[in-house]
């Protein structure tokens, strides 16, 4: 693959049109200090034709019930064995007292793999958070956790995606898939769900009419080639399902867990987003998510091809736990004024990534 392949994939990426898999990973040729520029300029044209200078955010809410975990996946700081000192677990009673304080307009709910927070007590978590706020939209469970779900309770992938959405979920994380590469997955998270059951899983509740997000764990040791075959596959599950609606590039945490890596450069942040606008035609949606890419590279990534900050958070825990130093939640007022100074329009949006309208007491 020459530069020349490369420059032309960033021409046809630029105007909007599909990059076939081969184009995908030219686009490889183009990471050098001499094209890095070309690179987000192609994504910044291919954002702006669709989104022009508007970027969304949330007011949201993390909640992490608890982070007992069984799964242990070698990159992690967040989980943890039920005896140790760290552990925690949260009871519904202060979940929904939380909630009520901050009275956010989503809630995003992940946890650790455990028999604390069974199947039928995280159902009832929702039916209560349903029952209690009845407008506020519930994404919760990664594909991890679901199909720890359905195997504790003996269920059906499918039964439990209806069951939860009976009790008012609205949609799913895209939590769970790190990065697709197998050799990967046998060396630092060998005991989760295979990338095969992660898409599964999301077709499932796609066929189903739940809408879900995609992430993908990079800077842990993984090529270029693979991100672009994770986005590649990402493609194709969503022109088969097509209920993908956001894409979240997660840089790893340096001096998370036991991987002694310096994760991502900025600027590798900044290209990984690049080329999932480019080659994720697909997928609407491209989050800067700013926990784990630090406020300043965050809001870099606007400029980059992403057109959404995620949220205003509050209280996380897996991404701080994992050592991000970003501060734990953000006010509006901060998170519009980060945006506005790339020449960005805040615009606060709900679940659905529709507009919201001017929120109560701004
Ligand atoms: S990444 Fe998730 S599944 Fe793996 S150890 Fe951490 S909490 Fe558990």
């Amino acid at each position: 693959m020459r530069t020349n392949d490369g420059k032309r994939a960033l021409e046809k990426g630029a105007g909007g049109e599909r990059l076939n898999a081969e184009e995908a990973h030219a686009l490889v040729q183009v990471l050098s200090p001499d094209h890095l520029h070309a690179l987000g300029a192609a994504a910044f044209k291919n954002r702006c034709n669709r989104y022009g200078l508007k970027a969304t955010y949330i007011f949201n809410q993390h909640i992490n019930p608890s982070n007992v975990c069984s799964l242990a996946c070698a990159f992690c700081n967040y989980g943890a064995a039920s005896d140790a000192p760290h552990a925690y677990s949260l009871d519904e009673a202060e979940i929904l007292e939380s909630v009520a304080t901050l009275e956010p307009s989503e809630v995003h709910i992940v946890g650790g793999i455990n028999d604390i927070w069974t199947f039928e007590r995280s159902l009832q978590l929702i039916q209560s958070l349903r029952e209690r706020f009845p407008d506020l939209f519930i994404k919760a469970f990664t594909a991890v956790e679901v199909a720890a779900f359905a195997r504790s309770s003996r269920q059906s992938i499918a039964d439990v995606l209806a069951a939860l959405t009976a009790a008012g979920m609205n949609a799913m994380p895209g939590g769970g898939a790190e990065i697709f590469a197998a050799r990967l997955r046998a060396k630092y998270w060998r005991n989760k769900i295979s990338a095969h059951e992660w898409l599964e899983i999301h077709q499932q509740a796609h066929a189903m009419g739940i809408t879900t997000n995609a992430t993908m764990l990079f800077g842990i040791g993984d090529r270029w080639d693979e991100r672009v075959a994770h986005m590649l596959t990402l493609r194709e599950c969503q022109a088969r399902s097509g209920g993908f609606e956001c894409f979240i590039p997660l840089p790893f945490q340096p001096g998370g867990g036991n991987i002694s890596t310096a994760g991502p450069s900025v600027a590798e942040i900044l290209a990984v987003l690049a080329l999932a606008r480019l080659i994720l035609d697909n997928i609407p949606h491209l989050k800067a998510y700013w926990p784990m890419a630090g406020l300043e590279t965050a809001a870099a990534g606007l400029s980059w091809g992403a057109d959404d900050m995620d949220g205003t958070i509050k209280e996380e825990k897996v991404a701080h736990m994992a050592g991000a130093r970003t501060p734990i939640g953000l006010a509006r007022r901060k998170m519009e004024e980060t945006i506005s100074l790339g020449g960005f329009e805040a615009v606060e949006r709900d679940g659905w990534f529709k507009r919201q309208q001017q929120a109560n007491g701004r």
